[in-house]
């Protein structure tokens, strides 16, 4: 079966819903703040960094950065953290991650109040979106289940694998897909799975988020099944005038032609995944 497969247009449908917050933060009358640390000058970061807080300026919230050097101490971090804790007028923050080595990421996460933890990291917003109780779920997660809620793609009662077991995609999308009212079942999968080939075939729906560009393959996709590629990694592109591009972890050209559905990289998950961030601001805000 060789045919095109519905794109899952993740920059089409961000956009959509970006107009939407756009106009409930008009009709509100006020506007929600998110905050972002950035510590040094990693490029990715920066870039990522950027695109938020333009993202907020688009639909009418406000933000603010907040910049460390590479040489920042724990101390000095988590002291400002404190004090967005304490900031009335910021209702939401993230701390840009990698943090530089001697950092703890863990210590950093967990000292964020977890009613401001709009990235959804903290162990307390992980222990809610175990349970199924109320709280942030990380934006990449979120992002994939509004892209497929929003195509009316429903996972209910089929196999979904996922690829890539992080704690900030691949684990709390497993749970989220395998929760009542989702009702996926789910497997999860890592680098130490044995026939992770003959797994993916059995899939109705798989999500590759491992880091390794082109990994999934055709020989490991079945006929109609729904591909959803997490992966963001720049390889040199020199046709590109920045000498790079990115690449997802599904060889896209040999893989959409076997699938129902399938998400381009860039412009499927990444632009949802800005977008679950601003869905979990805006939630902060109206519970402040
Ligand atoms: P990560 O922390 O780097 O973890 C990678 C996961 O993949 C690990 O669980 C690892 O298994 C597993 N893995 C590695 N090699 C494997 C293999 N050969 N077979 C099966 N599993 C394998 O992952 P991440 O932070 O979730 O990032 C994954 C990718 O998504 C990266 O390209 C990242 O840039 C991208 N990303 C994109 C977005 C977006 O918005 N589009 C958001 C987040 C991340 P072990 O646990 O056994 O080591």
């Amino acid at each position: 079966m060789n045919h095109s497969p519905l794109l899952l247009d993740g920059n089409h449908l961000a956009a959509e819903i970006r107009a939407e917050l756009r106009e409930k933060v008009r009709k509100s009358g006020d506007s929600p703040c998110l905050a972002a640390i950035l510590v040094g000058n990693d490029g990715g970061s920066e870039s990522y960094v950027s695109h938020k807080m333009n993202d907020c300026a688009e639909i009418g919230f406000r933000s603010k950065l907040i910049r460390f050097p590479e040489s920042v101490s724990e101390a000095e971090l988590l002291q400002a953290i404190e004090k967005l804790n304490l900031d009335g007028s910021v209702h939401g923050f993230i701390v840009q991650l990698p943090l530089p080595k001697g950092i703890s990421n863990q210590t950093v996460i967990g000292s964020i109040a977890p009613h401001k933890d709009v990235d959804g990291f903290h162990p307390e917003n992980m222990g809610r979106l175990t349970l199924g109780l109320p709280g942030f779920v990380a934006a990449t997660p979120w992002g994939i289940m509004e892209l497929l809620h929003r195509h009316q793609i429903s996972v209910s009662g089929k196999h979904v694998v996922v690829v890539g077991r992080s704690n900030i995609v691949g684990t709390p999308l497993s749970i989220l897909m395998s929760r009542p009212g989702t009702d996926a079942t789910v497997t999860l999968t890592h680098s130490k799975t044995r026939n992770l080939k003959d797994i993916c075939l059995q899939a109705d729906l798989i999500v590759a988020a491992l880091g390794i560009p082109g990994f999934l393959g055709p020989d490991m996709v079945r006929e109609g099944s729904v591909i959803i590629d997490v992966g963001t990694t720049r390889v040199p592109d020199s046709t590109h005038p920045r000498g790079w591009r990115l690449k997802g972890d599904v060889d896209f050209d040999s893989v959409a032609p076997k699938c129902s559905a399938i998400t381009p990289v860039p412009g499927g998950v990444g632009p949802m995944t800005r977008i679950g961030l601003l869905m979990n601001t805006w939630h902060a805000f109206n519970s402040k």
